[in-house]
């Protein structure tokens, strides 16, 4: 029998939803390149269903149950008196989601002295002290590829809400009542024949700009490894072999590498002047990749256009947070990777991982990273730590 602590974010305002506003959502078999979708030997919920939330528990309530487990689920997570800490010490499964994550630091992690094995329920496992979790033997693993093209339509839209000056537009007739269209066009035009620049092209950030090429635009990205020629070709991507050259040469950015010792601050007020006045930078990886006040002095002083995303530090961020309230935002909560179709996909692979780890039976390599004390899977592909402790784990 195990402890399994799950941590999810609150319902809805006005409570779990009885009814939904469509019927079903699309079968999607397979994913680009191959890997095939979470393959449990059942699920208990209905794909389309709320499972992110508490009262969703991501589907696991009757597997648990059936196999003798212990299921603990809470919303409570910061601090030394939430339920997390409190039911952390004997906890042999953690499970969360970056939407509302368990932050895992090393104090944490020492504390947690039954714990095996650490799910990501989503994609981005950089909430969990990747460097504590090698020297505890814990397993980290997360279900690679199940919001990646989730996130890739979002990071679309936000180009397209920022270049089209879409959320002022919007307010101009809702909240504000008004007909105003020269306010509203003054900051708005065409994404056709721009500079767009993808940091990172892994499955994010290749989708991302296989959906922006038929707005016949020039596709810059780069990447700590290339992509095969092939791929350049059929997208028409110039590859540029950094970030400081790929930032000059564009005039949208859409940024999509793991946070690691390496991007944590990437982006300071010395990096972000050298792109051209009035780029738009568009973040759906991770908020603690670019230095948070740079970001408002480069909006305040027109050097960025626009800034949208829905990664924040920490999460969820304080109320006065300046990123809430700074210029030509278009920011939302971190919704991209977990809409109703994602949770069906990645409650499944949660399902998936948890019965292997049960069955004794390996969890598939692409789902790994961190496993045996070091990276592993996709960990050894896509992150790197320098032994120093994850940037982004202490949630503080
Ligand atoms: P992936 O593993 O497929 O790709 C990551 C890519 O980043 C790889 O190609 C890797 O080579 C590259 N990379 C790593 N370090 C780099 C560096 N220092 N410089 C340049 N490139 C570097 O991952 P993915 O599925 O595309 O996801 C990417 C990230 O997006 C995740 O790590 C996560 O932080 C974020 N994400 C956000 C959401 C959301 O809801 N907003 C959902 C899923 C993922």
């Amino acid at each position: 029998m195990a402890k399994v602590l799950v941590v999810l974010y609150p319902d809805p305002l006005d409570g779990y939803p009885p009814t939904y506003a469509r019927d079903s959502i699309p079968v999607i078999t397979g994913y680009p390149g191959g890997q095939t979708v979470p393959s449990p030997a059942a699920i208990d919920f209905t794909p389309g269903q709320l499972l992110g939330s508490v009262s969703g528990e991501l589907g696991l309530r009757k597997f648990l149950d059936d196999g003798g487990n212990e299921l603990v689920v809470t919303s409570d997570k910061d601090g030394p008196d939430s339920v997390f800490e409190r039911e952390l010490p004997t906890a042999d499964v953690v499970i969360s989601q970056p939407f509302w994550p368990a932050y895992l630091d090393a104090a944490r992690i020492e504390k947690a002295k039954n714990l095996r094995l650490v799910i990501t329920a989503g994609i981005g496992s950089d909430h969990v002290d990747l460097d504590a979790a090698m020297r505890h033997d814990i397993t980290v693993a997360e279900v690679t590829y199940s919001n990646s093209i989730s996130v890739a339509e979002h990071a679309v839209m936000l180009i397209l809400d920022l270049v089209r000056n879409f959320v002022p537009a919007h307010e101009w007739v809702t909240s504000r009542r008004g007909w105003n269209i020269a306010d509203a066009v003054s900051r708005s035009y065409d994404l056709e024949g721009m500079d767009v620049g993808v940091i990172a092209a892994g499955r994010i950030g290749v989708a991302v700009m296989r959906r922006l090429k038929p707005f016949d635009v020039h596709l810059f990205y780069t990447d700590k490894r290339r992509l095969p020629e092939a791929t350049e070709t059929e997208l028409g991507l110039t590859f540029v072999p950094s970030v400081a050259e790929l930032v000059t040469r564009v005039d949208v950015l859409s940024i999509h590498a793991p946070l690691t010792h390496e991007t944590f601050h990437l982006f300071d007020s010395a990096l972000l002047g050298t792109m051209r006045r009035g780029s738009y930078i568009v973040n759906t990886a991770r908020a603690e990749i670019l230095e948070r006040d740079a970001v408002v002095e480069a909006l305040e002083t027109g050097q960025l256009a626009g800034y949208a995303g829905d990664v924040w530090y920490p999460q969820p961020p304080e109320a006065d947070h300046p990123w809430r309230t700074m210029p030509n935002n278009a920011m939302t909560p971190h919704i991209s990777g977990t809409s109703l179709s994602a949770q069906a996909r990645y409650s499944a692979g949660v399902r998936e991982i948890l019965e292997d780890y049960f069955d004794h039976k390996p969890i598939r390599p692409e789902y790994l990273i961190v496993d045996s004390g070091a990276l592993a899977g996709t960990g050894e592909a896509s992150y790197s730590t320098d032994g120093t402790g994850s940037p982004g784990s202490s949630g503080q």
